[in-house]
């Protein structure tokens, strides 16, 4: 059995023209966290006013992630599943790194660059991954 008390945060697309909020930082946002509400009230805190969706970038995404990971939060991406991706092209071969990049290469050389795309989201490397079509259809 788990012993699992962290909470569940989902990642998603940021808007467009969304900015990284950490702060100093002005790149553009590639991963927009929603926050879990914080059911631990017995500080006195209003957690109503917890930010509940935070935006990085792709420098700061990595770090934010690993940080959440180690808080023994889960990361959930709600834009799909990497399974399903996986099911979904299946001349490619797709795979993440332990920094929680998603990556996606032609399985054989029939695209000319032999082109491995990456993203953060798994609907972001499906939208690569629909665009390259031609590459890897
Ligand atoms: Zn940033």
């Amino acid at each position: 059995m788990s012993t699992h008390t962290g909470l569940t945060n989902h990642t998603t697309d940021p808007p467009e023209g969304a900015t990284c909020n950490i702060k100093g930082c002005c790149a553009v946002a590639q991963v927009r966290m929603i926050i879990a509400p914080s059911r631990f009230d017995a500080d006195g805190v209003d957690h109503s006013q917890d930010p509940s969706t935070f935006d990085t970038c792709e420098w700061h995404w990595p770090a934010m992630r690993a940080s959440c990971l180690s808080s023994g939060h889960r990361i959930v991406d709600a834009t799909g599943d990497i399974g399903e991706l996986a099911a979904d092209f299946p001349q490619c071969s797709i795979f993440s790194s332990d920094a929680g990049r998603l990556y996606a290469s032609a399985r054989i050389g029939r695209s000319p660059q032999r082109a491995t795309v990456h993203a953060w989201l798994v609907g972001q490397l499906r939208t690569q991954l629909e665009r390259a079509s031609a590459c890897y259809g």
